[in-house]
């Protein structure tokens, strides 16, 4: 039987290393992501194996695993199936809510029964610390974010001010002090281990709520990876080599997503964890005086694609938001059908998510070969007859490169400017996430098309097929 579990476990382990490498590539992501399921469904079965012919898992114990299992397995299914794509980063939030909790929860019971569990020694007690203190952090931390990103929290004044960080220290230490009591009684101290379940509780609230809302998605990818810390460490008081590794592995993973956010967004992760937001986190700031903007028609824009031999969409946030996707896909298969060359720009931080452009065009079934990556595409741009930019806005603001003393400065952009003719798409001068103006707006090869994407794309629909652009 134990070899049996080993081989699960390893294969497990395989498989769950082969998702998350298959993840990294758009092509590969969907059956990654089936690979990974596999991956969990096959450590689960590997562990309720090993708990057969175990004199503490009777009949009651295996009704609670199987109401546990079903319940789980039904809210995740519908959870996946319902939402839409604009409140993934709510939904991955709350995943990494309850995965905290879990290993806070796993942690709790050693603690609590000793004899249950793989106890006793000083790895077992450090783990439960660990486990403990990272595990009340991304659990609370993460149900702020979610709600935070809900509109049902908002920052209370006092959080915004240098307070927050004494407070946040204050805490930290309580932690410390809690931690090294538990350590020191082998694990038996109840008030220790309560008094640090509260304050990491704390702290993590305390971390997350000044965080502006467009930030959290760099936040939500941190706690991803405290989810994975956690549970390593859950690993280590259970005993589970499984557990070890793949937690080890989404600990690893978010980190490096993280610091890929950060690189995209031209922002330190100090700065997004203790400076405060950014922008505005929404697209109805001013952003600016405009003094010289050139507006056309949609049937302009038509005209101009109709004569064009190379096209670049460029998909932001906005088209997110019109949830525009599908009614681009047509207007893209009708230019296509007239021999025109069709691709998509992807710019890393492209949206309120890592990967958010990609799943959104992916569910339109746009094909992944057109789908470029800033640094593919860039250089590209002088050859480009048309660039439509749809609902994005800082993804290709030439401040990044051209004026130091903007925020965006050192932020790697699309270089959009460079193409023949820019149509930038959105509803009126609002600015983007980051809150400030768009030099791109004003140049003279850029025209806006003003209103919302799905209308404009519509329209446009209409007056390519108007024109028999892409009829036989
Ligand atoms: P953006 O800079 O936020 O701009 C989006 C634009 O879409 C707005 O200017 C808005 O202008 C327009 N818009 C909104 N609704 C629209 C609609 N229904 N139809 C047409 N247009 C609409 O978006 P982005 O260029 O995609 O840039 C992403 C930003 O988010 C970056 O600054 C990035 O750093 C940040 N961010 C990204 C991530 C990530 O992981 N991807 C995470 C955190 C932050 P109007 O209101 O005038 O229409």
């Amino acid at each position: 039987m134990e070899i049996l579990n080993y081989v699960i476990d390893l294969v497990a382990v395989l498989l769950l290393a082969l998702g998350i490498k298959g993840l990294s590539k758009v092509r590969s992501a969907r059956s990654a992501n089936q690979l990974a399921a596999v991956a969990m469904a096959l450590a689960v079965i590997g562990l309720l194996i090993s708990y057969l012919g175990t004199p503490s898992f009777d009949g009651q114990a295996w009704i609670w695993i199987i109401i546990g299992t079903t319940v789980g397995g039904v809210l995740g299914a519908i959870t996946a199936q319902r939402v839409p794509m604009t409140s993934m980063p709510e939904t991955v939030a709350l995943f990494n809510g309850c995965g905290g909790m879990s290993s806070l929860l796993v942690a709790l019971a050693a603690a609590l029964f000793p004899g249950t569990l793989d106890d006793g020694t000083l790895v077992a007690v450090v783990s439960i610390v660990i486990s403990v203190f990272v595990g009340s952090i991304t659990f609370t931390g993460s149900i702020v974010a979610m709600a935070k990103l809900q509109g049902w929290l908002s920052t209370p004044p006092w959080m915004q001010s240098k307070i927050r960080h004494l407070v946040n220290i204050a805490l930290a230490v309580v932690c410390l002090v809690a931690a090294i009591k538990l350590i020191t009684s082998d694990g038996s101290s109840q008030a220790a281990l309560w008094l640090l379940v509260i304050a990491s509780g704390l702290l993590g609230i305390g971390v997350t709520l000044p965080i502006g809302g467009a930030d959290m998605p760099v936040v939500i990818s941190l706690l991803n990876s405290y989810s994975g810390v956690a549970a390593a460490a859950a690993g280590f008081v259970v005993g589970s080599q499984l557990l070890i590794v793949a937690g080890a592995m989404v600990g690893a993973a978010g980190l490096i997503l993280t610091q890929v956010m950060c690189n995209g967004m031209n922002r330190s992760l100090v700065s997004v964890l203790f400076g405060g937001a950014l922008g505005a986190g929404s697209s109805g700031g001013g952003g600016g005086e405009y003094t010289n903007i050139t507006s056309c028609s949609v049937e302009e824009c038509a005209l101009t694609l109709e004569a064009a031999e190379r096209v670049v969409i460029v998909p932001g946030y906005g088209l997110a938001v019109a949830q525009a996707q599908h009614t681009l896909r047509e207007v893209t298969r009708s230019l296509e059908a007239a021999g025109i060359q069709v691709d998509y720009a992807i710019h890393p931080v492209a949206g309120r998510m890592p990967g958010h452009m990609n799943v959104l065009l992916a569910e339109a079934d746009v094909p992944y070969e057109q789908l470029k990556e800033m640094d593919i595409i860039n250089p590209d741009f002088p050859a480009t007859d048309v660039v439509l930019v749809l609902g994005a806005n800082d993804v290709v603001n030439p401040q990044a490169k051209n004026d130091p003393d903007s925020p965006l400065y050192g932020m790697p952009v699309l270089d959009v400017q460079q193409a023949r003719t820019v149509f930038v798409v959105k509803r009126g001068m609002s600015a983007g996430y980051s809150g400030i103006k768009n030099d791109l707006f004003e140049l003279a090869n850029t025209s806006m098309v003003f209103g919302d994407a799905k209308k404009v794309l519509g329209d446009l629909l209409g007056e390519l097929k108007e024109l028999g652009v892409g009829k036989k």
